[in-house]
């Protein structure tokens, strides 16, 4: 049997005729960038966030700039980052002119750990960035609380996390702004590049539209030098489409995943995600901890299934990151996972034949 990580194929094969449809009409109208089609899915987005403004943008990493920078972070100030995210988060600090501040993950949600939060909070720290990853959800109650005490903005990474929840609270809720990517292999994912910046500060998000669109509100009103970072109708379109899918498709995703975990969650030294009331985990990824991480993966893939490591390199320890000097004992849970962590096929459309193949596959190696 062959499995792949994820499928985009075979959701398209669902949806096909829709988005076929509309995104012929998109190239007979001939508006391409940003217009109706942008301007409808934004307005939906927003309110499946719960939330006033929604932006759309050129991805996610763009995103995450553009909130900084329209923040007003940059040179001297210090922007907390999870050492164990994806790059697009820490890349979108230095981007803005400020510091990267890297922060070690709790060893159970792998998402920040709010003691090493509280330890790396210094007078140039201005703003935070948790990252929802593989979908859970960050200890928001804790960060919220620690960014009122010492007037610190919270940027959310939602790129792996659209429709997480927090003790059934949407994550507008903790937080200022909300940055996704719609990165094809997202939860949402359009068929290119796409981003989008969701926030209820009204001012905040004309802003952050004036600054996407070089700076302008109409043609050539330059108020100020920007950037181009616009949604593309096509995208907009095929959002908006898959968009009515996505609770349905969450909640395959976290139906998989529980019976990945009631297979998987007795083995001997092997990890299974957190799983708490608290927290909608909306499984981006569904990832698995074990101390022969390398030669499952190598099983795995001879049986035909394909799994990932997210992330193999904890940021700190990457190349592009050496001139801030640290060791791997500065952040010891990052370090420890990188070693340990792998991604199991998760996408909507895994079916129960599927799930129990890689379970069996997996048990029979470990056992
Ligand atoms: C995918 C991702 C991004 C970047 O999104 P792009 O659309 O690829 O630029 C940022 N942060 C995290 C955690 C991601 O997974």
């Amino acid at each position: 049997m062959e499995i792949p990580l994820v499928d985009i194929k075979a959701q398209y094969e669902l949806i096909k005729s829709e988005i076929d449809s509309v995104v012929a009409q998109v190239i007979s109208e001939g508006a391409f960038i940003g217009g109706e089609y942008v301007k409808k899915f934004e307005e939906e987005f927003g309110s499946f966030c719960g939330a006033r403004n929604c932006v759309g943008v050129g991805n996610g990493t763009d995103a995450l700039f553009i909130a900084l920078k329209c923040l007003g972070i940059g040179q001297g100030d210090e922007v907390i980052v999870p050492a164990n995210t994806f790059i697009a988060t820490a890349e979108a600090v230095t981007l803005c002119g400020a510091k990267v501040v890297f922060v070690d993950c709790d060893s159970e949600s792998y998402t920040i750990n709010i003691e090493s939060l509280n330890e790396s909070l210094t007078a140039k720290t201005q703003a935070i960035i948790p990252v929802h990853l593989y979908g859970h959800p960050a200890d928001m109650s804790a960060i919220r609380e620690i960014a009122n005490r010492f007037q610190i903005k919270i940027i959310q990474d939602c790129a792996q996390a659209h429709g997480a929840e927090i003790n059934g609270n949407k994550l507008i809720e903790y937080g200022d702004i909300l940055c996704f990517s719609f990165y094809p292999g997202k939860n949402l994912g359009a068929y290119g590049d796409a981003g989008a910046i969701v926030t209820n500060d009204e001012d905040l998000s004309i802003k952050i539209r004036k600054f996407a669109n070089h700076g302008r509100i109409s043609k050539y009103d330059h108020e100020i030098e920007g950037v181009n970072s616009r949604m593309d109708a096509i995208q907009g379109a095929i959002l908006s489409v898959k968009l009515k899918y996505l609770s349905d498709w969450t909640e395959k995703r976290i139906e998989i995943a529980k019976k990945y975990s009631a297979y998987l969650g007795s083995i001997e030294n092997t990890s299974t995600p957190l799983c708490c009331s608290r927290f909608k985990h909306v499984y981006h990824l569904y990832v698995i901890r074990s101390k022969k991480r390398d030669a499952l993966k190598d099983h795995l893939y001879k049986k035909g299934v394909l799994t990932g490591i997210h992330y193999p390199v904890s940021l700190p320890n990457l190349e592009a990151y050496k001139y801030l000097q640290h060791s791997p004992e500065d952040f010891p849970v990052s370090n420890q996972l990188q070693n340990e962590i792998l991604s199991l096929p998760l996408y909507p459309e895994l079916d129960d034949e599927k799930v129990e193949y890689v379970t069996r596959v997996i048990i029979d190696f470990l056992s």
